[in-house]
């Protein structure tokens, strides 16, 4: 149940609202960012209580029920875009949101002259991972926190905000210390005890579509983050599991205007994760951008074929630097930049 309550409220007089509410047994959070004082009953006002009950309430104007199961993820609280900052680069605003390096840390050298290239494009995120889910037990399981450091003093040198995964609740503090932002996988996104440990870390969390998840079941997901505290949370498209089976996965790019329509959240795309063929990223990775995405996710390494994971879909310097060429060319018809 969503409250819409006076303008001339004081915020002593929000305080004893919120405290009222609270004595009567219900979870409420204060909507503080839509232009007009509000209150999002996000538990227990549904069935328990009636509506007069709430208008009765002091400096309480309107009260409105919520139109889906996810409230704090949904338009109806916050009508406009969030947009999330980190050391100056913003996600979900007019700058698209760049993320690019390969999809495992390796060494010092690959990850420094991944994040090289990365920066030389114009891109303004540097990912890498250091635990990785691997389908199979015996292939490279990530380099843990050494990865991480590694990743910290590549994207300090160049400038870069980092991102990277967190597989288990027991990973969150250590990855936090390291990296910007903070991955949650596919395979992890409806891991409800790990994303309920993420309220308590500041650091923005991109929370990747699981495999055969629906929009509702990703917003359910990201609803777990922010009612547990931490506001800062970006929803990924990484593809799905489909009929076909020429590419890895079937990227749903109507993600973008639908996730955009019902959330307030930003929407990145990954076509690297999306399709797993290399030749196929740089069209998808247009195409996202075409479709109003917020930014991208690509997995770039200096020498692809290489890599110790996901060799078939990862981009080479060359390759990115085409990638990056024509986004610049595509931003400004949507009124983004690069
Ligand atoms: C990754 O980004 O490398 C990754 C493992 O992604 P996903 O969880 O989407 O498979
Ligand atoms: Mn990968």
């Amino acid at each position: 149940m969503i409250l819409s309550l006076d303008e001339k409220i004081t915020r002593e007089q929000q305080k004893q609202l919120m405290e009222r509410l609270e004595w009567m047994g219900l979870h409420a959070v204060l909507l503080e960012d839509q232009g007009k004082p509000g209150i999002a009953i996000v538990q227990g006002g549904d069935a328990l209580v009636d509506f007069s009950q709430f208008k009765a309430l002091p400096f309480v104007e309107k009260v409105a029920a919520f139109t889906h199961p996810y409230k704090l993820a949904s338009r109806q609280v916050k009508p406009q875009k969030t947009v999330i900052s980190v050391k100056g680069k913003t996600i979900g605003g007019e700058e698209l949101a760049i993320m690019a390096g390969p999809c495992s840390i390796e060494s010092e050298e690959q990850i420094f002259s991944s994040a090289r290239i990365v920066a030389s494009q114009g891109a303004t995120f540097l990912r890498g991972g250091a635990f990785k889910p691997r389908t199979s037990p015996y292939a490279f399981q990530g380099m843990g926190e050494a990865g991480l450091q590694l990743l910290q003093k590549a994207g300090a040198t160049y400038g870069l905000v980092t991102i990277s995964e967190v597989m288990d609740a027991s990973q969150i503090d250590l990855v936090a210390n390291y990296s910007d932002l903070l991955q949650i996988g596919a395979r992890n996104m409806q891991n409800f005890s790990l994303l309920k440990q993420l309220g308590r870390v500041k650091n923005p969390v991109m929370l990747k579509r699981g495999l055969s998840a629906t929009y509702q079941d990703l917003l359910m997901s990201a609803e777990y983050i922010l009612n547990a505290g931490n506001p800062h949370v970006i929803l990924c498209e990484r593809g799905i599991r489909t009929y076909e089976t020429y590419t890895r996965n079937t990227l749903d790019l109507a993600a973008v205007p639908i996730l955009q329509e019902l959330s307030h959240l930003p929407v990145i795309i990954d076509p690297s994760h999306g399709v797993g063929i290399r030749r196929f990223v740089t069209p998808m990775a247009r195409a996202a951008v075409a479709a109003g995405a917020d930014g991208i996710m690509v997995e770039v390494h200096p020498e692809p074929t290489k890599a110790f994971s996901d060799a078939d879909q990862t981009l080479s310097p060359e390759e990115f630097t085409v990638l990056m060429q024509t986004l610049r060319e595509i931003a400004p018809v949507l009124k983004r930049r690069v």
